[in-house]
């Protein structure tokens, strides 16, 4: 399947270059490597090689199908459906807060989703041979849209990687400037806390309990967001995890053992104390305990416990999740999926799926209601206009619903209404992803009675029943 998708990409994207000199099929190459160093499936991979051969290649959707079959066909139709999703002019919090939940809706499988975020990925580490207006746009996409977006995924090494590499053309300065004072605050704390991962790794392998022991710096952007904050105002000493140590054991119960054994070693700091993300997970499916302990020279240091499970879950998140759960459902399949004998059952992760079911645990805290208000979304549909343009509108809109959240005046000058190019009865039901076009009369169109009957939105309503009244 691989080399098939290879070969085929090759061949999409003949002698393309792309800005930066390298051939257009590195692009969907390193798009791939990145996807399988997430651990994901072999369709999502080969979805990775191709999912530009039908957009900014030479192949048509037929092709893709013939040759792949439907999941692989509807899994690139899904990122080039997600990729066309305009970022507009406005920056607002629900503004941007919809368009993360539409891509989710749009999705319909997960994994278009990874599918995109390593395109994103690799979009952004080649971004500097793009023009300065378009490094700009990207990279405030990527910041506002697919890092927070990877983060709710539970892919917080994604998350931070966004970040780290759209920091530089969002705040050059601040970028600049940070690096620099950072070097000998970084260089101190991995001294610090060098120290420390001796001895604990020593005290475990006393109590013979096997694990490891990694230090882990914090990413750029996140430590000049937390340096910003109105109680830290820029100063270091108050940032206790710019270098964390992580404690990596095999078991939930050697996680407890080991947080004894830090203690031990190193006296908890008494107020901001302990975290147990392993009874109480987070609502984005992260399980882990936090300390913060006395280190040398009493500077406070962060401890994180964990398994190596969940460390691999809180690397690539719902990745993570998604290939355990198709390594278990797959089984003995696996070696004739592997040969393309087989393909997977298509199994659809809905996002609302997922996260309930990470979720059950934890039913009262208010993040988690926050969480489950994306099952809203299911109801919601997200259609175009022939401009791209989107509007949500509730479950059961039809034409003339759409058209009246266009424009008032729009709704008054119907004349009929095409969706996906095909004319419709104003009565048709919308779908997510619909391209819906008002055919507009010259002259104002009186509203019908009969459209009362299948409108669902309020201003829909509100509008044509004023407008016969009024008459
Ligand atoms: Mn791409």
């Amino acid at each position: 399947m691989l080399i098939k998708a290879w070969e085929f990409a090759k061949l999409a994207h003949g002698d393309h270059v792309r800005k930066n000199g390298d051939l257009y099929v590195v692009h969907p190459l390193e798009t791939a490597i990145l996807l399988a160093q997430w651990h994901l499936d072999v369709t999502t991979i080969v979805s990775g090689l191709l999912h530009d051969t039908v957009e900014d290649g030479g192949a048509n959707p037929e092709d893709l199908k013939e040759t792949f079959g439907s999941e692989i066909a509807t899994l690139v139709n899904g990122v080039t459906t997600v990729s066309n999703l305009r970022l507009k002019g406005s920056h607002e919090d629900m503004f941007v807060e919809s368009l993360r939940k539409m891509i989710l809706v749009m999705a319909h499988d997960l994994r278009v989703v990874f599918v995109k975020l390593a395109d994103r990925t690799h979009n952004m580490q080649t971004l500097a041979a793009l023009p300065e207006d378009k490094q700009r746009k990207i990279a405030r996409e990527t910041l506002e849209i697919f890092a927070p977006l990877s983060e709710r995924l539970g892919m917080g090494a994604v998350k931070a990687q966004l970040e780290d590499l759209s920091f530089p053309y969002l705040y050059p300065d601040d970028y600049k400037k940070l690096v620099k004072v950072s070097e000998k605050n970084y260089a101190q704390a991995k001294e610090h806390t060098e120290k420390m991962m001796n001895e604990i790794l020593v005290n475990l392998q006393k109590e013979q309990i096997e694990g490891k022991v990694l230090g882990r710096q914090k990413h750029l952007y996140s430590l000049w967001k937390k340096l910003e904050r109105d109680e830290i105002a820029g100063d270091f000493e108050k940032i206790h995890d710019i270098v964390a140590l992580r404690v990596l054991v095999d078991r939930v119960a050697d996680c407890y053992a080991a947080l004894g054994i830090v203690h031990s070693l190193y006296k908890p700091v008494p107020s901001i104390g302990i975290s147990d993300f392993i009874a109480q997970p987070k609502p984005n499916g992260y399980r882990s305990i936090h300390t913060k302990v006395f280190g040398p020279e009493g500077r406070i240091v962060e401890v994180q416990i964990r398994t190596f499970q969940m460390h691999e879950e809180a690397e690539h998140g719902a990745a993570a999740h998604w290939a355990y759960s198709e390594a278990k459902s797959g089984g003995a399949k696996d070696a004739l999926l592997e040969s393309g004998k087989a393909t997977l059952p298509s199994q659809k992760l809905t996002w609302v799926k997922e996260l309930v079911s990470w979720q059950d645990q934890i039913s009262d805290s208010e993040e988690f209601l926050k969480a489950v208000k994306f099952d809203a979304f299911q109801h919601r549909n997200f259609v175009f206009s022939p401009n791209g343009d989107v509007y949500d509108l509730p479950s059961g809109a039809t034409p003339v619903d759409f058209a009246f959240a266009v424009h008032t005046n729009l709704g008054f000058y119907i004349s009929g209404a095409k969706v996906n190019g095909k004319i419709v009865p104003l009565t048709h039901k919308l779908k997510s992803g619909d391209v819906v076009e008002i055919l507009k009369a010259k002259n104002i169109h009186e509203p019908s009675r009969h459209w009362l009957e299948s409108v669902v939105t309020t201003t829909a309503r509100r509008q044509i029943n004023r407008f016969l009244h009024k008459k």
